[in-house]
């Protein structure tokens, strides 16, 4: 389970978040925002220090 979730009004679908989770559990969906996949998640926290937007919050 992901301790981290998307800030969607936050989120520009820059993909640096996808870029930097070593664990491919983050992808850009159809509405062109990240999505983080709750299986595939470690909670190693990169993509929120990667996010230029500040879009990616601790629950
Ligand atoms: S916390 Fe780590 S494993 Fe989880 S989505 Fe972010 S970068 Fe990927
Ligand atoms: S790095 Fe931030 S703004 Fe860019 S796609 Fe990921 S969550 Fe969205």
């Amino acid at each position: 389970m992901s301790k981290f979730k998307i800030n969607k009004s936050k989120c520009a679908g820059c993909g640096a978040c996808v870029k930097v989770c070593p664990y491919g559990a983050i992808k850009i969906g159809k509405d062109g925002k990240a999505v983080i996949d709750e299986k595939k998640c470690q909670n190693c926290g990169k993509c929120k220090e990667a996010c230029p937007f500040n879009a990616i919050i601790k629950k």
